[in-house]
């Protein structure tokens, strides 16, 4: 085989020409780990397809990848957050439109070969190929995630994809960037083939030889036509029909988001406007008119600067120095040791699992293969990786093999006689550089440093529930703890594929101390006659994920309780905890959706107010003499969310965290709340401080001093300031 290779200075984009007439054009961003389209890798691509179009011994063309396990993850980022107004962002649009139109009219057959995740305009460049091959490998995920950074596809994706699989499989992808395997792509329609990834070059070239043939051709189109089921196909095929999965997708579409996104509607309407009712060139234009619209909104601009600020927690730490991390211990193979001990092992490490009996390891490696057995379904993991990782962890019920760990996370029951039993045994097991960790979330933690004998290695590190969903970590220091530990931990987080966020020691961290007051609020509106749903329902129209009354049933409500009691013992009267919880909670069966009874009843998939709930509260007004009245829905949410504010602004104040970036990003990670207000700050600094410390001042005149606003609010208030730039 002669093999003609073009270097090209500076061009992340290689030719090289088989002895088939083939073109292999692989794209290799020098210095970045995945590639991305900038502005110059998409000139390069332009200059390379013209030259190939002009050149008549070509047979075909195949774009690759250079970068192991990744294809391409989309358009660079940071481009994206440096557009200027909408006429940039058109012109955006346009500039990728252009080129992957040249890749559509190439006079040869075009053959994407995709290993590895192939997001937004990688997958863009893929539609515009007239095939698609794809390799059957976990890391393999084709997705247009735009929506998610409050745009749409712009480069040619609501045009190409609802077109090449159909509308009903497109639009889910379109508009709620849905991530589609390579297996599921190629049964999909979206991949002609599937090859495997040691051998892309030999069964691309295969591919592509058959694909030069008649008959291949139209193998390859008829198996590509048979992944539309006839029903889809004729739904779509009228305007009735389109009509419906219109209507259908946008319920869908606002049910997810109440509205709150447009990036979805926006994608939506392009596709009405354009599928089967225009050509091509028209429907790309619309495409970038609406793109354009949307790049330069407050909200895309929160979504993508939230991506990047998580871009920024996951690079923290040391950046020099790649500590090694190989083994781990873990103590307690609960709900939280178990998820913890299952991220350690994902991430290769050895780990020891520690437990009192076997029955509780039992209990523990069972929920961690469940886990990971949920993921090779979703096939994020093969089953020779999770049989790996499964080897990799040692159950035990005592010290053995502790005295070479790396790190060790205590995640026993939350008892403080026991944690300082627990920790002294470990700390005697464990050599003299394993870094300690604990998982408690309200223990005193310098109470528990105080009785380590090498304190410089002790370091909270508090896990979500369920660890395995909860991409956040909050890593905080004691006074003692040294910078090397900081950084182990940081490590590991990252290692586990989690973001770090380094906060100060305070009761419930920084996560819980906000999330908590807002939750106890609701408990106050609620013992005032508020409706449960209705409470869930403005909070969920706000943008949280899921209304407080709902959230803290999924939490359990006894686990809420106690947490809310812990704050209300540091804090005092600011986080008093109405008694109408109490009666709730002392109830003794009322535990939420662990036992299908909470402020709910849940039954099957469906969930309905508890009647039982509504007597308590009844009860417990009755007794303290409160008569219940209405709540103005602006007021029920301002309650809600500007408690958090205030307590976040003490968190600033205090230097839990110095950076409201930091802060913004933990609520988001750590409690879901509303991504597209860019986070708690963010949407204050939106919304004015100055307007919220009025707020804060109606509030604390009609209910109370829990309410008086924060310094910081009343400093950055009267300075006319922001928080993001007063920090
Ligand atoms: P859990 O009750 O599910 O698990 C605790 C495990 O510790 C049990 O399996 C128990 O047998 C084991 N254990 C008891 N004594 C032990 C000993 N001497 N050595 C080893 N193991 C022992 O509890 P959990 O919910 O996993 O909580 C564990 C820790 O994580 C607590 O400190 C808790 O505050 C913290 N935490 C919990 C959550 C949550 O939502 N559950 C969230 C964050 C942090």
């Amino acid at each position: 085989m002669i093999s003609l290779k073009v270097p090209h200075h500076g061009n992340p984009w290689t030719l090289d020409i088989d002895s088939a007439w083939i073109a292999w054009l692989t794209f290799d961003l020098k210095g970045e780990k995945v590639n991305v389209f900038n502005e110059h890798a998409l000139a390069e691509l332009e200059m390379m397809l013209d030259q190939l179009h002009a050149d008549e011994r070509i047979k075909a063309l195949v774009l690759t990848s250079g970068k192991r396990d990744s294809f391409i993850a989309g358009a660079d980022i940071e481009e994206l957050a440096k557009i200027k107004d909408d006429e940039d962002a058109r012109a955006k649009s346009q500039a990728g439109q252009t080129v992957f139109e040249k890749i559509a009219t190439m006079p040869v057959p075009t053959v994407a070969a995709i290993h590895g995740a192939c997001m937004g305009g990688g997958l863009e460049m893929a539609l515009a190929c007239d095939y698609r091959l794809v390799t059957d490998h976990p890391k393999t995920i084709l997705a247009l995630p735009e929506v998610n950074l409050g745009i749409l596809p712009g480069w040619g994706g609501t045009q190409r994809l609802p077109q090449l699989i159909g509308l009903a499989m497109a639009l889910p992808m379109i508009l709620g960037g849905k991530n589609i395997p390579g297996k599921k792509a190629y049964r999909m329609g979206l991949a002609d083939g599937i090859i495997a990834e040691a051998f892309v070059r030999q069964q691309g070239a295969d591919f592509v030889e058959r694909v030069l043939t008649r008959s291949g051709r139209a193998k390859v189109m008829k198996r590509r036509a048979k992944s539309q089921s006839r029903v889809m196909k004729m739904l779509q095929a009228n305007p009735l029909g389109r009509a419906i999965i219109y209507r259908q997708s946008l319920k869908q579409v606002l049910k997810k988001t109440n509205g709150n996104y447009p990036a979805p509607l926006k994608a939506l309407k392009v596709v009405q406007k354009t599928f089967r009712r225009r050509p091509i060139d028209q429907g790309l234009v619309l495409e970038a008119t609406y793109f354009s619209k949307l790049a330069c909104t407050p909200i895309s601009r929160n979504l993508v600067n939230l991506f990047q600020a998580s871009q920024r927690a996951k690079k923290a730490g040391a950046p020099d120095v790649k500590l090694e991390l190989r083994s781990g211990g873990v103590l307690g193979a609960g709900l939280m040791g178990a998820g913890i001990a299952s991220a350690m092992s994902r991430a290769g490490m050895a780990v020891r699992l520690k437990d009192i009996s076997w029955e509780a390891l039992g209990k523990g490696l069972s929920t961690i293969a469940k886990g990971y057995k949920g993921r090779v379904k979703r096939r994020r993991m093969t089953q020779g990786e999770m049989d790996q990782a499964m080897l990799r962890v040692a159950p035990t019920i005592d010290f053995t093999g502790f005295a070479n760990l790396d790190i060790v996370v205590e995640a026993v029951i939350e008892n403080m006689d026991l944690k300082v039993k627990v920790l002294r045994e470990l700390e005697d097991s464990v050599g003299p550089d394993t870094i300690i960790c604990t998982n408690t979330s309200s223990l005193p933690l310098n109470d528990l440093a105080a009785i380590m004998k090498r304190p410089k290695r002790f370091i909270g590190l508090h896990f979500f529930n369920p660890v395995d969903r909860m991409p956040l970590v909050e890593i905080v220091p004691c006074k003692k703890t040294s910078k090397e530990t900081i950084l182990a931990a940081v490590q590991l987080v990252k290692d586990m594929g989690k973001i770090p966020v380094v906060v100060g020691d305070c009761p419930g961290f920084l996560v819980n101390r906000i999330l908590i007051p807002y939750l106890v609020e609701s408990a106050w509106m609620f013992e005032e006659g508020i409706d449960i749903e209705r409470l869930d329902s403005l909070l969920e129209q706000f943008g949280m994920p899921m209304g407080p009354m709902a959230l803290v049933d999924e939490v359990g409500i006894d686990v809420g309780y106690k947490a809310a009691k812990t704050l209300e013992s540091a804090y005092g009267d600011r986080m008093n905890v109405p008694s109408a919880l109490d009666e709730v909670a002392e109830s003794g069966d009322l535990l939420g959706k662990k036992n299908g009874k909470g402020f709910y009843i849940y039954e099957k998939k469906s969930k309905k107010p508890n009647e039982r709930v509504y007597r308590l509260i009844e009860e417990a007004r009755r007794r303290d003499g409160i008569s219940p009245r209405d709540i103005p829905d602006g007021d029920v949410i301002d309650r809600a969310i500007l408690i958090m504010v205030n307590e976040a602004a003490r968190c600033l104040e205090e230097h839990v965290v110095d950076d409201p970036e930091a802060l913004d990003i933990a609520m988001v990670m750590g409690t879901g709340f509303a991504p597209f207000r860019g986070g708690l700050l963010r949407y204050a600094d939106e919304r004015g401080v100055r307007e919220i410390m009025h707020r804060l001042e109606e509030f604390e005149q009609k209910y109370g001093e829990r309410f008086k606003p924060a310094r910081l609010i009343e400093k950055v208030a009267k300075s006319g300031g922001r928080f993001y730039s007063n920090n």
